[in-house]
């Protein structure tokens, strides 16, 4: 049984729930992966994978007890049908971060962008960023303090230690030879984004065997960071498969 925390960060509409439980452990002077393995022994039996924290309700119910937090006030899980596989949430808007910061906050993952379908913020009106995995190969979980902390505005956010991470190196901008990220691809991918649209999800689902192919071959000798580029540049044909078929 594990004893009550006292006190939690209050979770910010549209954060996943990994992300909540990160700040949490940031909050205690911790690292998600520690966190983690203070309540898993309640989410895993012995030799079983770890659990996925952004779609597995179990998670939430443990994270409830433990907390003392009502489940309505807990981040709900990720939309499964569009969730990247875990290894790969790794997509982030710099620019939404350097805004939570000026407004007080904590930066926080917001839960569309851990889906296939998002690379670019629709707000700031350019695509998402990506944190190196190689930060923490290994681990089970894709942890954000390395990124959170290696920037000293949001490191000041987090009230944590200067851990000496060089600002930029754990994380990767999408390259500007990319196309601009016009107002029509935007609504295309929105249209990508849509569960009720059958052609939408038929190239969806193209998209994704294709990326998934490609990432399988690259994840050895490139890295994981390039994927943003290359789901970017899936999307864009899948976004070109859909005007095509209509
Ligand atoms: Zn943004």
């Amino acid at each position: 049984m594990l004893p009550k925390i006292p006190i939690c960060p209050t979770f910010v509409a549209e954060e996943s729930l990994s992300s909540w439980i990160e700040r949490t452990a940031c909050f205690y002077g911790c690292d998600l992966e520690r966190w983690i393995g203070q309540f898993s022994t309640e989410l895993v039996s012995d030799g079983e994978p770890p659990v996925d924290l952004d779609l597995c309700d179990k998670v939430r119910l443990v994270v409830s007890t433990w907390s003392g937090i009502p489940l309505d006030k807990i981040p709900p899980l990720c939309d499964a049908a569009r969730a990247l596989p875990s290894f790969a949430r790794l997509a982030f808007c710099e620019e939404c971060w350097d805004a939570d910061v000026r407004a007080g906050i904590q930066p926080y993952i917001r839960r569309h962008w851990l889906n296939w379908t998002t690379v670019h913020c629709a707000g700031h009106e350019r695509y998402l960023s990506a944190k190196k995995r190689s930060v923490d190969a290994g681990a089970s979980y894709v942890n954000w303090q390395e990124v959170w902390v290696s920037n000293p505005i949001w490191r000041n956010a987090l009230q944590l230690q200067n851990r000496g991470a060089g600002a930029g190196s754990v994380w990767y901008q999408a390259p500007k030879q990319l196309p601009r990220c016009t107002q029509r691809l935007m609504h295309l991918l929105e249209q990508l984004a849509d569960p009720a649209d059958v052609l939408a999800n038929k190239a969806l689902g193209h998209v994704r065997e294709t990326w998934r192919q490609r990432s399988e071959e690259r994840i050895g000798y490139v890295g994981l960071p390039v994927l943003l580029e290359n789901r970017i540049e899936v999307l864009r044909q899948a976004a070109a498969l859909l005007t095509v078929s209509q």
